[in-house]
């Protein structure tokens, strides 16, 4: 991880700091209110890509989608119109390849990618070693408690709603006011919809293992982390935004003077009073080190020196997650 910030932002994190570096702490939303409506919290990561690319800042976005053969399949893909990118909004609560959709990237093109903290420190990592990519200009990561495997999708539509899948016409996680309804379409044109925290205690089941052992909970290495605020219940439909980069520091600060979102500063206390945080960087922090004492497959980062000591866990009363 010190390499990869050395690698990213030139210096490494001050010990005992669990957000990553940064240069400022934000809250947000895209000022176009049909974006704000359409996005998953503020529509901020949404508005941001529309104005690179109508800007020309950006040739596209590597953004998650739906598969066309398969209206129920999250699939990423990159994004050359404004209107790609505002289908795409909104999170999907499936494991999809972000770097697989980079093999569709031409000679020419400059690109902002939208992933989540693994696929973020992976791209790192590539960068790092010189691996041959496209020009990345911009990577946006999004704060992740966990992702989910299709199975989880697949259950809820044929599970709960029972609709079979060769009926489905469109699917979404977070539709509607916030936090949003997992909704699915049918061809006929009946609408199902499951409130979003209803629906996440269906997706839990179908968590992957690298998700568990997971501590990386706000992208710590993307130019710019953006989750939902849920900190404070005033703030509904704000996105919460960690800005890391130079670039994307500039960046944030050109789509503030161009209209485009809405950037207010916030305190670090409402970014980490979050349930991803406290899921990842204390109850995955227990399976963890307890994985490692069984010689169980974690990821490198955190190293064992990073994790918070038992008389701490003690203290703060955390327990394994479920
Ligand atoms: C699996 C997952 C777990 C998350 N966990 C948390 C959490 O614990 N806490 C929290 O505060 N926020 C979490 N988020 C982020 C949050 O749901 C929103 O994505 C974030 O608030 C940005 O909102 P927005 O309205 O600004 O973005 P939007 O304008 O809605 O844009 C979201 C962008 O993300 C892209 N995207 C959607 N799904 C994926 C995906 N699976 N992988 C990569 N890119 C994708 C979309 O194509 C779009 O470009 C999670 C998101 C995902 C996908
Ligand atoms: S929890 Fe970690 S490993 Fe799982 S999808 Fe999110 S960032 Fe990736």
């Amino acid at each position: 991880m010190a390499e990869l910030e050395r690698f990213a932002f030139g210096r490494e994190r001050p010990e005992g700091d669990e957000l990553g570096l940064h240069r400022s702490l934000h809250t947000g939303y895209a000022l176009d209110e049909e974006l704000r409506a359409a996005g998953t919290a503020g529509g901020w990561v949404t508005a941001l890509l529309c104005g690179l690319l109508e800007s020309g800042r950006i040739t596209g976005a590597v953004v998650t989608g739906f598969s066309r053969e398969e209206p129920w399949r999250p699939e990423a893909f990159i994004a050359r119109t404004p209107e790609e990118i505002r289908a795409a909004a909104q999170s999907k609560y499936a494991l999809t390849p972000q770097n697989l959709a980079l093999l569709d990237a031409r000679q020419e093109d400059r690109l902002a990618v939208v992933a989540l903290p693994c696929q973020v420190a992976g791209i790192r990592k590539a960068q790092a070693v010189g691996a041959r990519l496209p020009q990345i200009e911009l990577l946006v990561g999004l704060y992740c408690l966990s992702n989910f495997l299709i199975d989880a999708t697949v259950y809820i539509i044929e599970g709960v709603f029972g609709v079979s899948m060769e009926e489905v016409s469109r699917v979404a996680y977070r539709e509607g006011e916030f936090p949003g309804n997992f909704r699915v379409v049918t061809r006929r044109g009946v609408q199902r919809d499951l409130a979003y925290p209803e629906a996440k205690q269906h997706l839990r089941m179908y968590r992957p293992y690298r998700c568990t052992v997971c501590y990386d909970w706000s992208a710590e290495l993307a130019d710019i982390s953006v989750g939902d605020l849920w900190s404070d219940p005033s703030r509904e439909a704000y996105s919460s935004i960690v800005v890391r980069s130079v670039k994307g520091e500039e960046t944030a600060v050109w789509a503030a003077a161009e209209g485009l979102i809405h950037l207010e500063s916030l305190e670090a206390a409402l970014v980490t009073d979050n349930p991803g945080f406290r899921y990842k960087k204390r109850g995955n922090a227990v399976t963890i080190r307890e994985a490692r004492r069984h010689r169980l497959p974690t990821p490198t980062y955190p190293d064992n020196s990073m994790l918070p000591t038992r008389g701490r866990y003690d203290e703060e009363g955390v327990r394994p997650n479920t």
